[in-house]
C-alpha cells in the first residue's frame, strides 16, 4: 500500500495523516473544510472532490469522521466509496460510530468486493500528533494484517477486538462510557469541594493521591479545567453522541446503565447552552454555573 485515501482530516484526521506522509506514504485527502484540505496539500497530499474519486487512486482508505450519518454518505452517497470499490479495495474506519452500522458498512463493502474494518481510536489529539494512539480493530485477522504497518505509524497500540466489523467500536465505547461519566462525577465533587470553602489545590492534592483520582482528574483536567480552557480537544457533541451510542448497545444487550443516561442529560443540557462544540470539559463549567461556583481554578478567573 503507497497510496491511501484519507477521508476527513479534521482535529484527528489532520495530525494522522500527516504522520502518514512523514512516514513515506502518499494520500488523496478530502474533507468538507477546504482550509485543512489546503494545509496537507501544502505537505505533499493530493486534494479529491468526491469519495469515489478517492477509492479509485487508492488500494486504502481511512475515514475519520464524527459520526455515523458522516461515515454512511461518504460510502453510500452520490459519488460514495461504494461505488468506486473494486477487487479487494479496503475500506479503514478509524471514526467512533455505532457498531450495527459498521457491521452493515462491511457487509454492504463485502458484497461490492472490497474489505473493510472499524479501527477506532483513543489517545485524543496528542496522541493523534504523536502517533501514540491506542486503535482497536474489528474485522477478521487477515484484513487486519493487510493494513498493520499503516496503523502502526498512527497509533503505538492495537488491540484485535473481535473478528466483525463494530468490535472495535464496542471497546471505543465502552471505554467513552467511563470517560463521559468520570468527567461529571469529578466535576461535581470538585464543585462541591469548593463551595465547601476548600481551595482547589487541596482537592487536586488529596483527590490526586487517594481512591477519587481517575484518568480525568490526571489527564484531562490540567490541560483544560485546571487552566480554564476548553478548546477542542473533543467535542462535547462528539461525547454526546458517543454516551448515546453507549446506551443504545446497552438497550441492545440489556444492560441497565442508569448513570450514563443522567451523564447523557447533562452533556445534553451543555449543548443546549451552546457549547457542543468546546471540549467536553466544559461541562465543568456548565455544572458551576448551575451549582453557583463563582470562583474556579485559577482562582483568578471567574466562570463564563
Ligand atoms: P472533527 O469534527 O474535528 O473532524 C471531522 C472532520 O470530518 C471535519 O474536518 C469535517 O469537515 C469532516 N467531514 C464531515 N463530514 C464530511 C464529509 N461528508 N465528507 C468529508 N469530510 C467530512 O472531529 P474529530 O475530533 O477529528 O473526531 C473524528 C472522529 O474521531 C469522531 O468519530 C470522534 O468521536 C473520534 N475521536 C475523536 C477524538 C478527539 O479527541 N477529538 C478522540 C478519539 C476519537
Amino acid at each position: 500500500m503507497k497510496r491511501l485515501g484519507f477521508i476527513g482530516v479534521g482535529m484527528m484526521g489532520k495530525p494522522m495523516a500527516k504522520n502518514l506522509l512523514k512516514a513515506g506514504y502518499e494520500l488523496t485527502v478530502l474533507d468538507l473544510n477546504a482550509a485543512a484540505v489546503e494545509e496537507l496539500v501544502s505537505e505533499g497530499a493530493v486534494r479529491a472532490e468526491h469519495p469515489v474519486e478517492v477509492m479509485g487512486q487508492c488500494e486504502a482508505v481511512i475515514t475519520m469522521l464524527p459520526g455515523s450519518a458522516d461515515v454512511e454518505q461518504v460510502v453510500f452517497g452520490a459519488q460514495g466509496l461504494l461505488s468506486g470499490i473494486r477487487d479487494e479495495h479496503l475500506v479503514i474506519d478509524m471514526s467512533t460510530i455505532d457498531p450495527m452500522v459498521s457491521k452493515r458498512l462491511a457487509l454492504e463493502i463485502d458484497s461490492a468486493g472490497g474489505q473493510m474494518i472499524d479501527a477506532p481510536v483513543s489517545g485524543g489529539e496528542t496522541g493523534a500528533i504523536n502517533g501514540t494512539l491506542t486503535i482497536m480493530v474489528g474485522g477478521p485477522a487477515a484484513v487486519l494484517d493487510r493494513c498493520r504497518e499503516v496503523l502502526a505509524v498512527m497509533g503505538n497500540k492495537l488491540i484485535h477486538a473481535g473478528s466483525e466489523a463494530g468490535m472495535g467500536g464496542k471497546v471505543k465505547l465502552v471505554n467513552n462510557m467511563i470517560t463521559g461519566i468520570s468527567m461529571i462525577a469529578t466535576s461535581e465533587a470538585f464543585l462541591t469541594g469548593l463551595k465547601a470553602g476548600l481551595s482547589m489545590e487541596t482537592i487536586v492534592e488529596v483527590v490526586g493521591t487517594s481512591s477519587g483520582n481517575t484518568w480525568v482528574l490526571q489527564n484531562h483536567f490540567p490541560n483544560t479545567v485546571l487552566k480554564n480552557q476548553h478548546e477542542p480537544g473533543f467535542m462535547l457533541d462528539l461525547m454526546y453522541k458517543d454516551i448515546g451510542l453507549a446506551l443504545a448497545l446497552a438497550d441492545d444487550v440489556g444492560v441497565p446503565v442508569p448513570v450514563a443516561g443522567l451523564a447523557r442529560q447533562v452533556y445534553q443540557s451543555g449543548r443546549t447552552a451552546g457549547l457542543g462544540r468546546k471540549d467536553f470539559s466544559v461541562v465543568w463549567k456548565h455544572m458551576a454555573k448551575a451549582a453557583g461556583v463563582h470562583r474556579l481554578a485559577p482562582p483568578s478567573d471567574d466562570a463564563e
